[in-house]
């Protein structure tokens, strides 16, 4: 494998396909998502593509109410970041919540990964799930 496979537009390419991609250190085996073609533990550029899945739990958030111009129509929206059950923490968009009443979003609630296509681009987000059957 090419160390090519570990840029961005590889990562956004699988997204699209609805793959969370991330690079693991074949030498401390140090994980990171997105994916990338250093270590920033031990600099090593040994690492090989591991896909998650895309599960975890919601570590912070916070409300957007002034956003980029691109995203004026969507505010207020809910940025967060996720821990995903690998270990490592991505920062992504949680939909399916109500950002006007952040008070009910839950931490620690279990969310899953979902992919958005915004302004011709793709977006990684989250929504929150239940593995209960209610
Ligand atoms: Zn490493």
């Amino acid at each position: 494998m090419s160390k090519e496979i570990f840029t961005a537009k590889t990562f956004f390419d699988n997204l699209k396909e609805k793959r969370l991609m991330g690079s693991k250190c074949k030498e401390c085996n140090a994980l990171f998502v997105p994916s990338r073609p250093v270590c920033l533990q031990c600099g090593s550029t040994n690492l090989e593509w591991i896909e998650s899945k895309g599960e975890g739990s919601l570590e912070t958030f916070t409300v957007i109410h002034v956003p980029p111009v691109s995203l004026l129509t969507k505010a207020p929206y809910v940025v967060g970041i996720v821990r995903l059950d690998e270990g490592v923490s991505i920062m992504g968009r949680i939909i399916d919540v109500d950002p006007t009443e952040p008070e009910k979003i839950e931490l620690g609630m279990r969310v899953k990964v979902v992919v958005i296509e915004e302004n011709e681009k793709t977006v990684l987000a989250f929504k929150p799930f239940t593995t209960r059957s209610t």
